[in-house]
Parts: structure tokens; sequence; C-alpha cells
């Protein structure tokens, strides 16, 4: 397929799932540029941005597409207000306007696996649910979820032999702990797990070190990526991110 050039989307409603996640369901005719079956494929918002020269670029997850009506959900954290996107979803109404491009690849856990270990931070969320709401029914392993409030623990529909750890941190030194050590408490099952993680920078990493270092899976059992990091803009996260593949592939 071939990508559509970004496009404009219009906010049609807004509602809190969780008290720091917001959903917005976009609509427009730009979306029946894009194909089925996106859900769990990533957009990129692109946000006024004062004083800079061109538009915030912002990365999301299709949460829910709906081809019928020309509709998707996005699930934003509300993480304050100095991300322009956290700021932006805050403060969106119906009939807002926005510049939308995509849709991206989604990244899916390999259904052939023996078991499972999914694990993300509240942006892996909308990602996570897709995977989950995939899984067969016979589906077994651990879902490890940070969030920051206990409160923001979503219903989710996924395969009864999954086990499911809520960890709250609103501080995310103490949530990567929280979730490295829950993570490695897990009884290891037999067979050959697939790994699934999405998550602030440096818990992706010490998760990776525990997950191919430790236990030595192969880079085909795991997906574990980045998807922000503390203290950087995405522009900066982005480069970091690029930075660190090409060192973790030598
Ligand atoms: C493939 C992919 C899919 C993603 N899907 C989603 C999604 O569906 N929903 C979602 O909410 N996010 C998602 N993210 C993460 C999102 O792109 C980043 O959190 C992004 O930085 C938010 O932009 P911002 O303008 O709000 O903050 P930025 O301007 O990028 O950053 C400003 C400051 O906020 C901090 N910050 C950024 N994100 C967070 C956070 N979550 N918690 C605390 N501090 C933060 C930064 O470290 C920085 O200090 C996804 C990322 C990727 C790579």
């Amino acid at each position: 397929m071939t990508k559509p050039k970004p496009g404009t989307l219009e906010v049609l409603a807004v509602r809190d799932v969780s008290p720091h996640m917001r959903r917005i369901t976009l609509g427009g005719h730009h979306l029946s540029q894009y194909p089925a079956d996106q859900s769990g494929g990533y957009i990129k918002l692109f946000l006024d941005n004062p004083g800079w020269d061109g538009p915030a670029v912002r990365t999301y997850t299709i949460r829910h597409q709906r081809e019928d009506r020309g509709e998707i959900d996005v699930d934003f954290v509300l993480h304050g207000d100095h991300g322009i996107a956290s700021r932006w979803a805050h403060n969106a109404a119906p009939g807002d306007l926005v510049t939308v491009g995509g849709p991206g690849p989604k990244k899916m856990v390999d259904m052939s696996a023996d078991w499972y270990f999914l694990i993300g931070d509240m942006t892996a969320l909308p990602a996570l649910n897709v995977n989950l709401e995939a899984l067969p029914d016979s589906a077994r392993g651990y879902v490890v979820i940070e969030i920051l409030h206990v409160d923001d623990v979503q219903q989710i529909s996924a395969p009864p032999g999954l086990e499911f750890h809520w960890l709250v941190a609103t501080d995310n030194t103490r949530g990567r702990e929280k979730v490295v050590r829950c993570v490695r408490e897990r009884e290891w099952l037999e067979g050959r797990p697939f790994v699934w993680a999405a998550s602030e920078f440096e818990t992706m990493k010490a998760l990776r070190r525990y997950f191919k270092k430790e236990r030595q899976l192969p880079t085909s059992d795991v997906y574990i990526s980045s998807y922000w990091k503390h203290g950087l803009r995405e522009d900066e996260h982005k480069k970091v991110k690029k930075q660190d593949a090409e060192s973790a592939e030598q």
C-alpha cells in the first residue's frame, strides 16, 4: 500500500477513558484513503508549535478504526501541559481540526508462541489492547501494565489464561523498578514465549537486557520498543532511539 499523504481530520468526540487517558474520535473524508484493519497501527499528528519552524510531529496509535463510519479513536495519555500533544488532547473539543499522517504498520505478537509476556505503560495501552483482543482464547502468560493512578486500570477483554499485574507509579524511576521487579518475579513457563513490550526508553532498555541478555531470547521472539523518553521531546527521543538501535545491532 502507498501511504496516503497527510490530511485533515476533525475531532468528533472527546471522552475520558480514565483520569489520565483521553479518547479522541477523529473523522473525515481523508480516512477513506486508509486501508481496513488499521487498529493498532500508528499515525503522526502535526500540531501547531508556536515559535518553531514547522509543526510538532507526534506519534499515536489507532485504538479503533470504524471503516464504515470513517472514524478512528486515539487514546492520549494526559501527562501534563509541557507536552504539545498532551496539551492539545487536554483542550480538544468537537470541531477542532488536525493534520494527520499515516497509517504506519501495527506490531503484533507472534500467534504461534506457546505463551506471552505483554508489558507496557499507559502510552502502550492502545497497542497492547489491540494485541490482547487478537490473541486466541487459549493464550496464557502475563500482562504487566504501569499506570499513573489506580483509577487508570481499564476493563480489558483478554483470554482468561493471562495473569494481569497493574502497577501504579507516578514517578518514572519507581515505575521502572516496579515493572522490572514484577517481570523478573514471574515464573518462566514451558515452551516458546513471545515478548511484546513498549514503554519509556530506560524501562525498555532494562527489559531488553532481561529478555535478550539474561533469558537469551532470539530477536524473532521479542518486540521491545521505546515510546518516549523522560525529559526529551519526541523529536529528541527519536534521535536517541535511532542511536540506541544502531549500537544495539553491533
Ligand atoms: C509507535 C508509537 C505509538 C504511540 N502511541 C501512543 C498512544 O496511543 N497514546 C499515547 O499517549 N502515547 C503514545 N505514544 C507516545 C507519545 O508519542 C509520546 O508520549 C509523545 O512524546 C507525546 O508527545 P507530547 O507532545 O505530549 O510530549 P513531548 O513534547 O514529546 O514531550 C514533552 C515532555 O513530556 C514528557 N513526556 C512525553 N510523553 C510522556 C508520558 N507519556 N508520560 C510522562 N511524560 C511524558 C517528555 O519526556 C518531555 O519531557 C506512542 C509512541 C510511539 C513511538
